[in-house]
């Protein structure tokens, strides 16, 4: 067991102007990393062995990409959202698609493409994800954070 002051990480200066930018805390990092060890929930990149983690601890949903090394936690982006994940619900999708560069940590199985439920305010929609398809753990990109899901709250929240 891990206990979150022993999170010692490691953010380049360029990666902390991201943070920054993104509104980012270094505690919100710490315990999203000692959630994901303490639990091994999270999800490896094959090629790099960059782990990916999420949690949730209110409205808002922060991922972030790091390694584990002697010195600390390597950290190589993080990105939050405020749609939620509902966890449990999810659905095949419609195209069957493999992601076998990443494998979810607790089952050892590779990603597939499944149709994973959001909520945002009083909305609820499908949207198709790469997840675990035994613990259904899903994985949301940067990009999609960023670009989709961020253009979609918005929307939204103009309704
Ligand atoms: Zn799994």
């Amino acid at each position: 067991m891990i206990s979150d002051i022993n999170v010692t990480l490691l953010i380049t200066a360029d990666i902390q102007n991201l943070l920054d930018e993104r509104g980012i805390r270094g505690e919100d990092i710490r315990q999203v990393i000692s959630c994901a060890e303490n639990g091994t929930q999270f999800h490896t990149q094959v090629a790099t062995g960059h782990r990916l983690a999420y949690y949730a601890p209110s409205r808002v949903t922060y991922w972030v990409e790091y390694e584990p090394t002697e010195e600390g936690y390597r950290i190589y982006t993080a990105y939050s959202h405020r749609m939620r994940i509902l966890h449990g619900f999810n659905m095949p999708a419609k195209k069957v698609q493999t992601f076998a560069d990443w494998l979810c940590s607790t089952c050892s199985l590779p990603l597939e493409l499944a149709t994973v439920k959001l909520a945002y305010l009083d909305e609820t929609f499908g949207v198709d994800i790469p997840a675990c398809p035994a613990c259904q753990r899903i994985i949301v990109s940067e990009e999609q954070a960023i670009a989709k899901m961020a253009l979609a709250e918005r929307m939204l929240e103009d309704k």
